[in-house]
């Protein structure tokens, strides 16, 4: 046998054995109550759902207010009473890059 020949084999052994698998792991059938009873709607909904951007990623999750543009980038403009998160002036340092270590640190010294 060739090594390609081989290499072929081998690969077909493989794509086997993940097919055994995928056929293993198969989500079940559907069973039940089917999903009419489940799930009634006659009541409207009453949950407002907006767009407001929440999150490290647009908003100083320290101070709740949105980044604004900088020359260094965005930043949050609030007075900061945290002196390990905040420049000389004061102001809060926290930004979109050092969000997470933020909300990881406050985290564990259990303030949220
Ligand atoms: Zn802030």
């Amino acid at each position: 046998m060739t090594r390609l020949a081989q290499a072929y084999e081998a690969l077909a052994e493989a794509a086997a054995a993940v097919a055994l698998e995928l056929r293993a792991t198969a989500p079940p059938e559907p069973s039940g109550a089917p999903l009419t009873e489940l799930l009634p709607f006659d009541e409207p909904f009453t949950e407002t759902v907006t767009n407001e951007p929440h999150g490290s990623a647009a908003v100083c999750p320290a101070h709740g207010v949105a980044y604004r543009d900088g020359t260094y980038g965005p930043y949050c403009p609030s007075l900061s009473d945290d002196p390990e998160w905040s420049n000389r002036k004061g102001y809060c340092n926290i930004t979109p890059k050092n969000a997470a270590v933020w909300l990881r640190k406050t985290a564990a010294a259990g303030k949220r």
